[in-house]
């Protein structure tokens, strides 16, 4: 009986030791922790998204567990199961194949843990609480809307040749730059004040996987190749990204363009990636979009409150980002068009960079 009796303590005592241990889960010091997964290094700005939303959130009080994958699908999707292993309380997740995380989202929610989608929308998931990012219709508008002003399209001027690139297939966003940028210049692609030589300007067509410089410098080196042979020049490239814009001057650059008989033609962008910044400076690169990740990881945090306070978050779009399974309520954050006349207003003065980092 005696012997029973102090079983029983001891299994007592046992469980009262373990219970807040389990019950700490992934919290360290009792601070709760918000698992970010960014999709890779290889480009700055989602490095400088990856810092934003670590400083914020930390200065918020929470933990944060900050990975980045490297733009490999599987490795995204072991980072955020290890994550919900661990048992951190919240996700937010930039994508890399926005298709890809159905299942994984789906033990998220099997474990109560909420997901913001963070700049790319997750699809085919009805557990995605809110969506955080710019407006990414506006972001095309601001591309090719830069293309019709620069070639002064609308007195009538013309015809010029055009190329078009979009970005990757599996972005939910890359659908939305091109249809806003196409909206601009398909009247012009229409009416002949625009001709595109290569003839491609389908999505399917003009995708670049991964968002890769290279892919798109190879597609580039191609196009001038079977299409500009015989004097024809280049005098626009509509681009979706800073780092597809660097690859496709370098197959310009290799092509003879950058000389004063044979300027640059207009190569949009975005991101204002400081490589890029940097060549708009130096008269090569013409423009990009700026997208203020500070606003965004902000925004993103705000989410991050609400949905761990059981509170509704601010969002000011309910009807755009259909994932396939829901609309997603979503904070759409305002892009701004830069070029050599603004970047200094809109880079430098808003405290983005220093000069010294242009240099
Ligand atoms: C982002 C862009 C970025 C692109 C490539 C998109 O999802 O919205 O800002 O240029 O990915 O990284």
């Amino acid at each position: 009986m005696k012997k029973t009796v102090a079983i029983m303590v001891v299994a007592m005592l046992l469980i009262a030791l373990a219970t807040p241990l389990f019950a700490q889960g992934g919290k360290e010091d009792g601070k709760m922790t918000v698992g970010i997964a960014m999709p890779t290094q290889s480009s700055q700005r989602w490095i400088q998204d990856g810092n934003n939303m670590k400083d914020i959130l930390e200065s918020r009080g929470y933990a944060v567990d900050l990975q980045y994958a490297e733009d490999n699908i599987d490795a995204q999707v072991n980072q955020l199961e290890n994550m919900i292993v661990k048992g951190v309380d919240c996700l937010v997740i930039a994508s890399i194949d926005g298709e890809s995380l159905t299942n994984v989202l789906e033990k998220a929610a099997d474990a109560d843990i909420p997901v913001i989608a963070y700049d790319r929308l997750i699809r085919n998931s009805p557990h995605v609480s809110y969506y955080a990012t710019f407006d990414n219709y506006l972001v095309g508008v601001q591309q090719g809307g830069y293309i019709v002003d620069a070639l002064d399209l609308e007195s009538g001027a013309g015809p010029f040749n055009i190329e078009i690139f979009a970005g990757s297939p599996d972005d939910n966003n890359a659908y939305f730059f091109f249809n806003g940028a196409m909206d601009q210049l398909n009247p012009y692609i229409d009416n002949g004040q625009l001709v595109v030589r290569s003839g491609q300007t389908e999505f399917d067509r003009v995708a670049t996987l991964r968002w890769d410089g290279a892919t798109a410098q190879q597609r580039m080196d191609n196009i001038i190749t079977a299409n500009y042979i015989s004097g024809q020049r280049v005098d626009a490239v509509l681009s979706p990204y800073d780092g597809i814009s660097i690859g496709i001057l370098s197959a310009l650059k290799s092509a003879g363009y950058g000389t004063s008989s044979r300027p640059l033609p207009i190569v949009t962008g975005q991101d204002a990636e400081l490589p890029s910044v940097k060549s708009i400076l130096a008269g090569e690169q013409t423009h990009t979009v700026f997208k203020d990740t500070r606003v965004l990881a902000e925004r993103a945090a705000n989410m991050v409150d609400a949905v761990l306070q059981g509170k509704e978050a601010e969002v000011n779009d309910t009807t755009t980002y259909d994932n396939g399974v829901k609309v997603v309520p979503s904070y759409l954050c305002e892009p701004v068009s830069v070029d050599i006349t603004n970047w200094e207003e809109a880079l430098i003065d808003t405290g983005y960079y220093t000069a010294d980092q242009l240099k």
